[in-house]
């Protein structure tokens, strides 16, 4: 398993529990910090579509602690939208990637039934590669 920056108890102890869209929040700012070589906290602005409501809106607590965007600071913002997407742009020099989940995975967010299945995904998705997470277009 490759080391992530960020480990499940921080995300757990930020977030509240553990769940596959907090996980998938934490995964994909990882990736767009990474493919964009941008500045955590101040140098990127963060546009998410279609996580308004929970659990899917528990995504955006995961991009907060990955990409150091916030509410708080006014970089991150929340849209509607049938299918989740997120944008990520380098405010130093306006690149940016756009990310959605790979169809096999949106199969297996929506067959989870129980806490369980939940909690067991969200270990699983903090293991899996990028590549069978996200769709990435630059
Ligand atoms: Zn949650």
């Amino acid at each position: 398993m490759r080391n992530r920056k960020i480990t499940l108890t921080e995300a757990i102890k930020f977030h509240g529990h553990l769940g596959p869209y907090l996980i998938l929040g934490l995964r994909a700012g990882e990736l767009a910090l990474k493919e964009l070589k941008c500045r955590k906290y101040f140098g990127l602005r963060v546009k998410v579509w279609g996580a308004s409501l929970r659990p899917k809106s528990c995504l955006v607590d995961g991009l907060q602690l990955s990409t150091g965007a916030t509410y708080g600071k006014g970089n991150i913002t929340k849209f509607n939208g049938s299918i989740i997407k997120l944008v990520v742009k380098d405010r130093d020099n306006s690149k940016k990637v756009t990310l959605t989940f790979k169809e096999d995975l949106v199969k297996e967010l929506n067959g989870v039934k129980t806490h369980s299945e939940s909690e067991s995904l969200a270990r699983m998705i903090y293991r899996t590669s990028n590549s069978k997470l996200f769709t990435i277009r630059r």
